[in-house]
């Protein structure tokens, strides 16, 4: 999870630009793109919320050419190759150190006018794209993914980790940090169902194991309780500057270490 800048693009130039297109698809679907600028101005009024902004079935007899202008493109719709590598640090999804390809944040299943929407896309990581929850909402109000591009709140540390004994094989949990209210269920609903199907509990027991058994290596001058905490809040502060966002999945590790003074000691007792 990592707030990052909305596109520039002007999507409904560029609508305006397809129905110039020799693109087959973009001919076919013309006559939809009075309805679909209509769609764009509604997403942009409620920041894409699923809540707000549902389905709408009368896109379904060019579902196909709409979600084909996105995975064959016409040269009028190049900005999607230049977003997909447009980024660098952390998957503004799920937070993990991987990007490489695109997500919709209405999935073009459900909402294939949005599949060329440059505010409906998102880059990210694989994972964040071939495992996250097919559902767009939850039961409760405020239960949805976080949006990268219009979630502000995001900007500051929305996510750190949980450590509890045994400290032999701890329990490492993800958790919502310092939200509250509508936000924090946004939070919640995102860390179950975009950020535990992308891995990240795996992630960190991994991460976990590899610090234990190489603890002197990666603390080799330390020499007080102290000393130790100090140098894993420089990871922190390390880590969210080079993912770019506080929320990160390794960020987010060692802001829950530096937090805990049990698991901090117990380390200092490995170490000495
Ligand atoms: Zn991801």
């Amino acid at each position: 999870m990592r707030k990052i800048d909305c596109p520039i693009t002007q999507d409904l130039l560029l609508l305006d630009a397809l129905r110039l297109s020799p693109s087959s698809a973009a001919q076919q679907a013309a006559p939809y793109f009075d309805a679909i600028a209509l769609r764009y101005s509604a997403y942009e009024l409620s920041s894409g919320d699923p809540w707000a902004v549902l389905p709408d079935t009368g896109f379904l007899p060019v579902k196909e050419q709409l979600k084909s202008l996105y995975s064959t493109p016409p040269v009028v719709l190049s900005f999607i190759s230049d977003l997909r590598d447009s980024l660098r640090g952390a998957c503004p999804v799920c937070g993990r150190d991987a990007l490489g390809t695109l997500d919709h944040y209405l999935p073009k299943s459900l909402y294939s006018e949005f599949s060329f929407f440059s505010k409906n896309l998102v880059p990210c990581c694989d994972r964040c794209n071939n495992k996250r929850n097919a559902l767009v909402r939850g039961a409760g109000i405020g239960e949805r993914p976080l949006h990268p591009y219009f979630d502000n709140f995001a900007v500051n540390r929305i996510l750190s980790v949980q450590f509890e004994p045994d400290w032999r094989a701890p329990k490492i949990t993800p958790i919502p940090f310092d939200v509250a209210g509508q936000e924090l269920a946004t939070v919640r609903w995102h860390i179950e169902n975009v950020i535990r199907p992308a891995g990240i509990d795996e992630y960190l027991v991994d991460l976990w194991g590899t610090m234990v058994s190489e603890l002197k290596q990666i603390f080799p001058e330390v020499s007080t309780i102290d000393d130790l905490k100090g140098e894993i809040l420089q990871y922190e502060r390390y880590e969210r500057v080079v993912s770019q966002s506080p929320n990160s999945w390794r960020s987010a590790y060692y802001h829950g270490l530096g937090r805990n003074d049990e698991v901090i000691t117990y380390l200092y007792g490995l170490l000495i």
